[in-house]
């Protein structure tokens, strides 16, 4: 079979149809014996032309003069992962992580598209002006795609909507301390407050979501031990404050996104929620699904974050959530800091910050465990393209179909690695991640038909500053 210079094409599309509005000459044509669409995964010849997927072809399409053929051999293709939930902390705390270094963990982990957290940068991103600040910080040195949540802090209702016509994807918000003083948490009266504003516009809340008043009530962490740490933080504050946003996300009639789900109790909740129509939806992350607090060994603060990682039942109990549809996404909050902060050489859980680096291995430790219980590439491509990219209204991201982006993460879905920190590209290295053997290495990632990243080396920064559609 054969196809035309343009889009104009005689073969027929594996699905969907062509981009007719679109001219521009197919220039790229990449090949997989395993190309993973929204329909699901097959050989194809994928064809990209002016950045776009311009069509899904049969396998072994003589691609037309002038277009490069790139044959993946026998790696499988993916979209490029949307990763909606990261802190990059620039600027302010660029010794943090930084633009530069998170897009480049991120293409080298097969991420092209990623959505900041307002906080731990300086300014946080809770006026129009800061997320000024934000963007000029980014502009020139990201190497994928890159747009920004606001945040919905004390006394800044009136900069909501500013703010979402900006472009922000939605507002966080947290309901007991953040960690950094400029970024406070709301009480009672100001989320619903915030939640009044942000309904009145269709806005999207997403909540860093455990109950302020059960946290203060449980004993304090400290020292090394990680049962102390994880009795801090109990379920019930996540199942609690679970319970509360969904009522009043149902008499509100407000979007609310609950961030990092551990507690897998709350999982039922968000599913009857669901069938009563609350437009409700739920992330977990790569640590949640795949480390447990057996393992975790006293002093190993790089194994810190709130809410923690649970036990081995809370976690299979997860991936049921995930395999369900109960679980929407899944997102890495990659949330470093500085070895210093994390107190490695005390282990003292109650001073080390919380946060697990892991931007550039999500993929891999996800896929690990993935496909250990049944789950297919397909379903990996759900939870972390489709799923984020539909919570951020991407509609040209996240998938391998027609009409959008040409951003792939390439994947060699049975060989493994040992995860070494001098690999990484994150601007910290310490990872809880160190010495484990993962499944499925990122070959290359390509944003818009370009190769971002080579064998875990980026290339040259060609990301773009991304805002909401229609904003
Ligand atoms: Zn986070």
């Amino acid at each position: 079979m054969h196809f035309n210079r343009t889009l104009n094409f005689c073969a027929t599309p594996v699905e969907g149809e062509p981009v007719s509005e679109a001219a521009d000459a197919i220039e790229l044509v990449l090949r997989s014996p395993r190309v993973v669409t929204p329909q699901g995964e097959r050989p194809a010849d994928v064809a990209v032309a002016g950045g776009r997927i311009a069509a899904v072809l049969p396998y072994g399409t003589e691609p037309p003069p002038g277009a490069r053929l790139v044959d993946l051999g026998t790696d499988a293709l993916l979209p490029g992962l949307v990763d909606t939930h990261v802190h990059v902390n620039d600027p302010g705390r660029s010794e943090w992580e930084g633009f530069e270094t998170a897009t480049r963990a991120a293409a080298a982990g097969g991420v092209t598209t990623l959505v900041d957290m307002p906080l731990n940068s300086i300014p946080p991103t809770t006026t129009t002006a800061h997320l000024e600040v934000k963007r000029a910080a980014a502009r020139g040195r990201i190497h994928t795609d890159v747009g920004f949540w606001g945040g919905a802090v004390p006394g800044n209702a009136k900069d909501l909507h500013p703010l979402h016509e900006a472009g922000v994807f939605g507002f966080k918000c947290f309901l007991l301390p953040s960690g950094v003083e400029e970024f406070p948490q709301l009480g009672p009266s100001e989320l619903e407050e915030a939640m009044r504003e942000i309904a009145r516009f269709d806005g999207l809340l997403i909540v860093h979501a455990e109950d302020p008043r059960l946290i203060l009530g449980a004993p304090q962490p400290s020292g090394p031990a990680y049962a102390g740490f994880l009795a801090s933080r109990p379920r019930a504050a996540e199942n609690a404050a679970v319970e509360a946003l969904i009522a009043l996300a149902r008499r509100l009639d407000c979007r609310v996104h609950v961030l990092h789900l551990s507690s897998a109790e709350a999982l039922p909740l968000i599913a009857a929620a669901r069938r009563d129509g609350v437009r409700l939806t739920a992330e977990t992350c790569p640590h949640y699904l795949t480390l447990t607090a057996e393992e975790v060994p006293d002093g190993a603060t790089q194994f810190k974050c709130c809410p923690p990682i649970r036990e081995a039942g809370n976690r299979e109990a997860l991936w049921q959530g995930l395999l369900d549809g109960t679980l929407d996404c899944v997102v890495s909050d990659h949330s470093p800091s500085t070895a210093d902060l994390k107190h490695l050489d005390t282990g003292d859980f109650g001073a080390a910050w919380g946060g697990i680096s892991s931007l550039q291995l999500g993929l891999p430790a996800v896929w690990t465990e993935a496909r250990r219980r049944g789950a297919t590439l397909a379903d990996v491509v759900r939870w972390m393209a489709r799923g984020p990219a539909r919570l951020a209204g991407l509609t040209t991201k996240g998938a391998v179909a027609p009409g959008h982006d040409a951003d792939f993460a390439v994947l060699s879905p049975d060989e493994s690695f040992t995860v070494d920190p001098a690999a990484l590209h994150h601007r910290n290295q310490v990872t809880a991640y160190a010495g484990r053997t993962l499944q499925g290495v990122v070959r290359s990632t390509w944003l818009r038909g370009e190769r971002i990243a080579d064998h875990g080396t980026p290339t040259d920064p060609s990301g773009r500053l991304i805002t909401r559609e229609n904003a």
